[in-house]
């Protein structure tokens, strides 16, 4: 039997979570025999919205239910149309569906694989309950003719930021441009929690109070239901106490992220694989997507080399099993060819010099190997 070599993930809680005292937390809450909506959650609310920069966060239990939450909110229900992206894992669309709406697919722009503007511009004349806007792998969408699109549309507008902790652009955070913003806590993303846990921003305080009513069985105070389509869906206080032990290490975590992003853009310049467009603050790096035409080929090379790699989509929403398509689908090119090419290289706080390097190695020699021309 040959020798398993190691491989480098694509990600490592190992290594993004070096340095940071998560048992303290963890203790925290022990301590305090509090375990649900205590002062954690309550702290963590109030230092995620300061770190947004907007005037509410509302805690719950992973991102697709801050979607859900966010669109219930946000007054979308049965039958109503959602415009989001099929490039986006489906998260979207998910939130959609359950709340009995219908999503409708808008491409995306060939640079960034975010919204394209114009397909929106397209959507909206269809008077859409909402929008679902996706940082995709951390790059901020091109927020404002989006968000200028929607506001004299007058459709509500939600940034789904489950990629994109921490991501900005002239100083403003990714979830405070649109209505409301979403974010996911769960464990690889830029701000990772030991297990579930999401959260939805947002400046509107009468959003902001329906949303906490929503997140707990539809309370406006101890059993007394006072909307309808209330959750249960609520943050633990050990998941808010570890949030605030790794709040403060974000920044310097997305910088980690970028850099890595920034020695892959420089080494893979000359090769035929499309890179990410932006290494700048307006991409939090959360994932470092290449493309090109022969991605299995390239994988199994890396996974000879000892990398691991992943596909971040490879099913547009439009053709999951689950949900037929129904016939009157906008095309959507762009979305379609890079579901074929798009393939995840490790990247991640913590990842060593050295590993890059592995990494960069092992793209260059597929590329000697099955030819260089720059595509
Ligand atoms: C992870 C993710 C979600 C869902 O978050 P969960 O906490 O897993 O429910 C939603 N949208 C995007 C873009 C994501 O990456």
């Amino acid at each position: 039997m040959s020798e398993r070599k190691p491989m480098i993930p694509i990600f490592s809680a190992v290594a993004a979570n070096r340095g940071i005292d998560l048992a303290a937390a963890v203790t925290r809450v022990l301590d305090s025999h509090w375990y649900v909506l205590g002062t954690e959650v309550a702290q963590f609310e109030s230092e995620f919205a300061g770190y947004i920069g907007v005037g509410h966060c509302i805690s719950v239990a992973n991102g697709t239910d801050a979607l859900e939450l966010g669109l219930k909110a946000l007054g979308v229900g049965p039958g109503d149309a959602v415009v989001c992206v099929a490039n986006a894992g489906f998260y979207g669309s998910t939130a959609a569906r359950s709340v009995g709406a219908i999503p409708m697919y808008v491409d995306v722009d060939p640079v960034t694989l975010t919204m394209s503007p114009p397909a929106l511009a397209d959507a909206l004349v269809g008077r859409p309950a909402a929008v679902i806007v996706t940082h995709l792998y951390g790059q901020l969408a091109d927020l404002d003719p989006i968000v200028a699109m929607c506001r004299s549309a007058k459709v509500p507008l939600i940034e789904d930021c489950a990629q994109a902790h921490g991501a900005s652009r002239d100083g403003k955070m990714a979830g405070s441009f649109a209505d409301i913003g979403c974010f996911s806590f769960y464990p690889t993303k830029n701000l990772g929690a030991i297990g579930d846990g999401g959260a939805i921003v947002t400046r509107n305080g009468e959003v902001a109070s329906r949303l906490r009513t929503l997140r707990q069985y539809g309370w406006s105070s101890k059993y007394e239901v006072a909307l309808q389509g209330g959750r249960n869906s609520r943050l633990d206080e050990i998941q808010a106490a570890v949030l605030r032990q790794k709040l403060p290490e974000l920044n310097r975590q997305n910088t980690e992220r970028r850099n890595i992003a920034l020695r892959y853009n420089e080494a893979f310049s000359q090769l035929p694989l499309r890179c990410p467009s932006s290494t700048a603050e307006d991409f939090a790096a959360h994932l470092y997507v290449v493309r090109t035409p022969r991605r299995e080929a390239l994988r199994s090379h890396l996974r000879e080399h000892g990398v691991a790699t992943d596909v971040h989509y490879p099913i547009p929403d439009t053709r999951q099993p689950a949900y037929a398509p129904s016939g009157a689908l906008q095309t959507l090119p762009v979305t379609e060819a890079a579901s074929g090419e798009v393939v995840s290289l490790p990247c991640f706080p913590g990842m060593t010099a050295a590993e890059v390097a592995h990494v960069i190695a092992g793209v260059r020699s597929f590329f000697a190997i099955h030819g260089a021309a720059k595509c």
